[in-house]
């Protein structure tokens, strides 16, 4: 037996599930099986030329030195812009911060403000991720569940019922991953309302914010008021919207101290991130018309076969599904067929080869989360094959 040990949070820390099922789905894929994958949260869509020839600008030009750790003067600039478009709130540059995707913001939001003993409010259905890394930083997730019914958005009188004097902070996700829920404004300013005046921070986490369907807008909580400007921390990315998943870009905006401490731990932990992904950013977060356009030829590649998964789900025995307005994910709910989602998910995988991921580690058992980030072909033969399994 090894006398070496590791540390106790990291041997407890468990995988990702969303990332563990591409995994698999790929293992059988690479096997020459014909597996219909619908579970990985990534666009399906190519990185949009336009945006590749900033990079391939960037490099030619020589820019392939270590920057500040915020990221460079253009790419400061560039978040700066975005937040006033989309969040309608101002930062100085001592507010934003860009980050190894989103995902390393909030762990650094999460390291930079949980200590041993420490509550975050987790609202379920809920991003793997979140409780993990709570977890991994000595803090206690806390779940509030919003059921289907109230349309997985939870009630003010739900979080008000969940404080304790040990709560340092509430995690919101609008667009929901992965319900697709899209919280209204209303919503929102209830649960704002909640933490006015309290010493709980709010982590936002907006990454969704450009895939919207029926017409919805998005809102971010940071612009509701003085008071919630000062305690919200908005995450968002390069990820979902302008299909740059690989390119790894975060994008952050909120409290000065917050952000300087983020942006400290980010100076021991990285330095910065990689400059050819910073120049593709920065050109992608000011959106040229031309990038404009293929953000919204991807989203109502979305929006089209959100409709066409519904329609197809309408017509399964035993399912139903939650219509999700935002995000590219949908929960199909199997409860009334089986409990144990997990089960299901390797079923259909094995048996049926396609491959989602199990409700639960998101905080919805009985149920799957579908990936819409797949071409039309894929989502309707994948459909086609449960309904046969079933
Ligand atoms: N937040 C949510 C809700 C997500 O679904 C994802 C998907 N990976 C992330 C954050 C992280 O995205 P990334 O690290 O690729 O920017
Ligand atoms: N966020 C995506 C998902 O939920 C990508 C994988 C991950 O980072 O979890 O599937």
């Amino acid at each position: 037996m090894s006398l070496l040990t590791l540390n106790e949070r990291v041997l407890k820390l468990g995988s990702s599930a969303t990332l563990a099922m591409k995994a698999r789905a790929k293992a059988l894929t690479d096997r020459g099986i014909s597996v219909m994958t619908l579970s990985a949260g990534e666009p399906d869509f190519d990185t949009p030329q336009v945006i590749k020839e900033a990079a391939k600008k960037a490099l030619d030009k020589g820019i392939s030195r270590y920057t500040g750790v915020r990221g460079s003067d253009d790419l400061i600039h560039a978040m700066r812009i975005k937040f006033e478009r989309d969040q309608k709130v101002r930062y100085d540059a001592s507010q934003v911060l860009s980050t190894v995707g989103a995902k390393s913001a909030i762990s650094q939001a999460i390291d930079a403000l949980i200590g041993a003993g420490d509550e975050v409010i987790v609202f379920s259905p809920y991003w793997v991720s979140y409780t993990e890394l709570i977890s991994l930083a000595g803090g206690t997730p806390v779940l509030v569940h919003a059921s289907k019914e109230q349309g997985y958005v939870p009630t003010p009188e739900q979080l008000r019922a969940a404080i304790t004097p040990r709560t340092k902070a509430i995690i919101l996700n609008s667009p929901n991953n992965p319900s697709g829920a899209v919280f209204s404004e209303a919503a929102l300013r209830g649960l704002m309302d909640v933490v006015k005046d309290s010493k709980i921070w709010v982590i936002s986490d907006e990454i969704y914010e450009h895939l919207l369907f029926d017409n919805v807008k998005h809102v971010s909580p940071a612009s509701f008021s003085d008071d919630a400007y000062s305690r919200t921390l908005v995450i968002t990315g390069a990820s979902k919207a302008y299909a740059m998943t690989g390119w790894r870009v975060g994008v952050v905006g909120g409290p000065k101290e917050l952000v300087g401490a983020m942006v400290k731990l980010q100076e021991q932990r990285y330095t910065c991130i990689a400059t050819v992904a910073q120049a593709a950013c920065a050109y992608a977060l000011l959106e040229p018309p031309e990038v404009k356009a293929e953000i919204e030829k991807m989203r109502q590649a979305y929006e089209m076969r959100r409709n066409k998964t519904l329609e197809i789900v309408a017509s399964m025995p035993g399912v139903t599904c939650f219509k999700p307005q935002g995000a590219f994910y949908v929960l199909l709910d199997f409860s009334s067929i089986t409990k144990d989602d997990q089960v299901l998910a390797d079923r259909l995988l094995d048996e049926a080869h396609v491959a989602l991921v199990a409700g639960s580690a998101f905080g919805v058992p009985g149920t799957v989360r579908m990936s819409l980030a797949s071409s039309m072909e894929t989502i309707t033969e994948g459909l086609t094959r449960i309904r046969k399994w079933l």
